[in-house]
């Protein structure tokens, strides 16, 4: 090393080595890798139905059912904390859920949001929170209002005084556990607040997604507070709508969805669903119930999943800790989650967006920078998503080693730049 050779000058000739071989990696989007997807191929290849008939005598292979069928029902009813009656099971895809329920009440329920269209309507976005969320409020025309995450889960008294004073806050998105993508959950205190609040808006809908409600990473399983019974309790029956889905369980492409809500509510959507099919798959609701069985089962097959994705994040843990301390300890924060799918960076202000593109230079795609926020905009620019899980560990070394050099770098440029 020359003398006059500073730390910058180094971080710069390490990335050009980079840049000289560009890799094909992918640390972006929270997808299962394949031995992930191998523990739930029983679910096709072993299961077997002789029996056509469902609990609540549904020919399973015919037309009918669309609250789905009854021994589903059940089985998910005990992830939402709800009962038969106060359960819906869809199709693949809580997220298609979710769209529906915002889109009955943005247009077509009785009293619908967007009936004046001249008045915005109007949603909270804890922020980081998950991009899709808030894809599915812009293509509807709701605006979004960010408020920031305190670790255990919205700022409350931000929250409280907006949805008392205005009621054209229609609603807001709750990850509670293992949030996506920040990894906490909402605290006793928080569920009550969120139960009780008084809202401007008398159909004001919490739409509780609860897509990491058995996706441990630890010995310390989070449990997050009933928040329907309290909602009940608090006379909002109608209040929260709950979302789970075996996405992360079983086949992300081919798994079940499920909605816990009161049973005034799950009238409402059935009547929304009836207008556009008949039934949902009812056998492949027969088979997870088969392969699933129950709520002691769902979690002994979440240790598996466990066993493969915890030392990813032990890996990125390790990576970022030795990399960052001492002089470069400042230039990064990073969540440390015990379930869930993702490591969320807090970066130095101004760096995230520069950090994600010189990491795609080199081949590694991520998540764009700040799509956790609202219109993927975020004033600090300070936010990136690391989604390991589909990464192998050897990939994900390498991944991991590439970003803490671009980290450094696009830090290291900023100060010398001002
Ligand atoms: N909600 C959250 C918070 C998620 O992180 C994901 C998957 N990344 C989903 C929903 C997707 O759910 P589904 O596959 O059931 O549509």
């Amino acid at each position: 090393m020359s003398q006059k050779e500073t730390r910058l000058d180094i971080v710069r000739a390490q990335y050009a080595l980079y840049k000289e071989r560009p890799m094909d990696l992918t640390i972006a989007r929270g997808i299962p890798s394949k031995k992930q997807l191998k523990l739930s191929e029983g679910l096709v290849n072993d299961v077997k139905i002789d029996d056509w008939l469902s609990e609540d005598e549904i020919d399973i292979r015919n037309y009918g059912g669309l609250y789905g069928i009854k021994e589903a029902r059940e089985l998910f009813g005990s992830l939402l904390n709800t009962t038969v009656e106060e359960t819906f099971v869809g199709g693949n895809s809580s997220l298609q859920l979710m769209f529906a329920v915002l889109s009955h009440h943005m247009y077509t329920k009785e009293k619908a949001w967007n009936k004046d269209k001249d008045k915005p309507i109007k949603f909270i976005c804890p922020s980081p929170g998950y991009d899709r969320h808030w894809f599915m409020l812009e293509h509807l025309g709701i605006e979004m209002i960010p408020v920031e995450l305190t670790g255990n889960g919205p700022d409350m008294e931000v929250v409280e005084k907006l949805v008392s004073q205005d009621a054209s806050i229609k609603g807001m998105f709750v990850v509670p556990k293992y949030n996506n993508p920040t990894g906490e959950s909402v605290s006793d205190d928080v569920v009550d607040r969120l139960a009780t609040m008084h809202t401007a808006a008398e159909d004001f809908v919490i739409l509780w997604d609860n897509a990491y409600v058995v996706h441990h990473l630890r010995d310390e399983k989070v449990e997050v507070k009933d928040i329907f019974a309290a909602s009940k309790t608090a006379g909002n029956p109608d209040r929260v709508i709950q979302f789970v889905s075996t996405s992360k369980m079983t086949l992300p492409g081919a798994g079940v969805a499920a909605m816990g809500a009161s049973v005034d509510n799950l009238q409402e959507m059935a009547s929304h669903f009836g207008k556009q099919l008949i039934s949902f798959d009812k056998i492949n609701q027969k088979r997870h119930v088969a392969f699933l069985k129950d709520r002691e089962t769902i979690e002994a097959h979440m240790e598996k999943h466990a066993e493969i994705l915890a030392p990813k994040f032990d890996w990125i843990e390790a990576i970022l800790s030795a990399y960052f301390h001492g002089d470069r300890e400042s230039f990064v924060t990073w969540t440390s989650p015990k379930g869930g799918y993702f490591v969320h960076l807090t970066t130095d202000e101004g760096c995230a967006s520069k950090i994600v593109e010189k990491m795609t230079a080199i081949g590694i795609s991520l998540t764009p920078a700040n799509a956790a926020y609202p219109y993927g905009i975020n004033p600090l620019n300070n936010s990136i998503r690391l989604a390991p899980s589909f990464a192998t560990l050897d990939h994900l070394e390498i991944a991991m080693e590439a970003l803490c050099v671009c980290i450094e770098l696009v830090t290291l440029e900023k100060y010398e730049s001002l």
